[in-house]
């Protein structure tokens, strides 16, 4: 939300331009660190001119970029990485005390943004083009891919350093400049990896970071220089950005929110399912688009699957993580996210719903927490199986076999991931073909998007053709330029005799 300002405390700049700049802004907001409770910096919001300007400076440096050899845009992003991984403490450090999430999950998520620039650092090897000689008589054809201008980022709060390198290593890469708009809530990690790319010797004006709202945002969707939009986000918002963006004649990809099935069949290894599950529901505090959010029990796997979570999660350490590695599960983002959150725990015991494990606890503690809740007997046509809760809430629906299983998916209007816990080959492969979602695990509690692959979304999940990541960025961040070509024989009369003998 935003406030007026707080004079005292810190402002997170912008960079535009290759300069670093506060926004004169009169409209600002809070960054809190979830384990404390306390503001530890504000964040100005750029008007719909001053987002103008920073693309104006993206579109200047748009030309040089573009006709950088690709060997030396790969370069930049071998010495990026390079300082990554000598800043590594300290980004997880900060991702922690922005976030909330504990810090072995910070370091596993800036482990998975080291990824994506490696993956970039192949980019010689990803963008070459395809050549058919003799497509006709005497006529080659070939098919080249050229950056398609100036890139926008606008990013969620829950991997404050992750999914900007889902964006910008592949779009800097294949020659175009970048803005990235970070969530106000967690902007700090991605100020802090722009000063190291500057440090890596990215040219001014190539990349830049704005922050804002919706004002900011909407002058970004509509900036005549504007090529392309990548976007994570709520499904809300993703809609929203996605039909505008569109409607701007930008191609968009726009990934929204969640509702992460795991099914249980009767014959998985039990112990291992419940813990599983427990990663998938209750990591990042359930502040993540691929948390298991539904756990379908089949059959006989319903007693053990919440009696088993409810005995192995009701032990998890809940608390502050700044500082402080003896905690399986941090804070959520805000003291409103928190009671939101919890308030689900109402909503499903006043439409029947059983509460197995209520988080709900005397913390001592500002911090924003809330304790890891079951929720069993859940059916679909209730709220907390219908609607992204995005905190640490796993339901518990019953079913009777594998079909009923993937029946209740089909019901659901996300698609981001779903998971199956099998030792049967069969139903395992009838749950791959026929699940209704995009990213599938087997045996596998977060079937987490890797670099190296498109994250495919499906459903009210994603808006978009090509995904983030993988090949399909690839795709997303160029445009194709076919060219056929004929050299007729030239008439060589004119030349040296000796010199013609030489060249027949
Ligand atoms: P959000 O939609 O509230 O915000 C995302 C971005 O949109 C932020 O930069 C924010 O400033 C901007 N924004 C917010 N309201 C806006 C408006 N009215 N107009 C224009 N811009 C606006 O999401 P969040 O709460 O930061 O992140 C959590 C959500 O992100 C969850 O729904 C989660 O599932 C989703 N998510 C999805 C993926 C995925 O890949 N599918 C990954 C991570 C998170």
């Amino acid at each position: 939300m935003a406030t007026t300002f707080a004079p005292a405390i810190e402002a997170v700049p912008i960079l535009s331009g290759g300069k670093w700049s506060e926004l004169k802004s009169t409209c600002s907001s809070e960054i809190f660190n979830p384990s404390t409770g306390k503001v530890i910096a504000r964040v100005p919001f750029a008007t719909a001119e001053e987002t103008g300007q920073v693309v104006d400076a993206a579109a200047a440096a748009l030309p040089a970029w573009a006709e950088t050899p690709v060997v030396e845009r790969a370069r930049l992003m071998f010495r990026f990485r390079a300082l990554l991984e000598q800043h590594f403490e300290e980004l997880a450090a900060l991702v922690t005390r922005e976030h909330g999430k504990t810090l072995a999950e910070a370091r596993a998520e800036v482990n998975r943004g080291i990824e994506v620039v490696e993956y970039a650092c192949g980019i010689p090897s990803l963008i070459t083009g395809e050549v058919l000689p003799n497509i006709a008589a005497d006529v080659d054809a070939e098919a080249v891919r050229h950056p398609v201008g100036v890139c926008v980022g606008i990013t969620p709060y829950n991997f404050p350093f992750m999914v900007p390198l889902w964006m910008f290593p592949i779009a800097l890469t294949c020659g175009n400049t970048f803005v990235l708009k970070p969530s106000e809530k967690v902007p700090l990690s991605a100020i802090r990896t722009a000063e190291l790319l500057v440090e890596a010797g990215v040219p001014a004006g190539v990349f830049n970071v704005v922050h804002g709202d919706r004002e900011c945002v909407d002058a970004l969707l509509d900036h005549p220089k504007v090529a392309a939009v990548s976007f994570v986000g709520s499904t809300a918002i993703a809609k929203y950005i996605y039909e505008r963006g569109t409607a701007a004649g930008k191609r968009v990809q726009s990934a929204g929110g969640a509702k992460n099935h795991l099914v249980v069949m009767p014959d998985a290894d039990m112990d291992q399912t419940v813990k599983q599950l427990a990663a998938s529901a209750y990591g990042c505090a359930g502040q993540r688009c691929m948390a298991g959010s539904v756990a379908v029990a089949v059959g006989k796997a319903g007693d053990p699957v919440v009696e088993g979570l409810v005995e192995y999660a009701g032990k998890f350490r809940v608390g502050p993580t700044d500082g402080n590695e003896e905690v399986d599960m941090g804070p959520v983002i805000r003291a409103e996210h928190r009671d939101k959150v919890a308030s689900y725990l109402d909503v499903a015991k006043s439409d029947g719903a059983n509460i197995a494990l209520d988080g709900r606890r005397d913390f001592q503690s500002e911090g924003f927490l809330l304790g890891p809740c079951v929720v069993d007997r859940v059916t679909p046509s209730m709220r907390v199986w219908k609607e992204e809760i995005f905190g640490p809430v796993l339901s518990v629906v019953r079913v009777a076999d594998l079909d009923e299983a993937i029946a209740v998916g089909d019901q659901c209007e996300y698609g981001n991931g779903a998971v199956i816990f099998t030792r049967s080959g069969y139903a395992a492969r009838q749950f791959k073909r026929h699940f209704n979602a995009g990213m599938i695990g087997i045996n596998v509690g977060v079937p987490a998007p890797m670099a190296w692959f498109p994250f495919t979304g499906w459903n009210r999940s994603f808006f978009g053709d090509l995904h983030i990541q993988g090949t399909e960025s690839i795709q997303f961040y160029t445009r194709q330029k076919v060219t056929l070509t004929r050299w007729p024989k030239a008439d060589d009369s004119h030349l040296d005799p000796v010199w013609r003998q030489s060249r027949s």
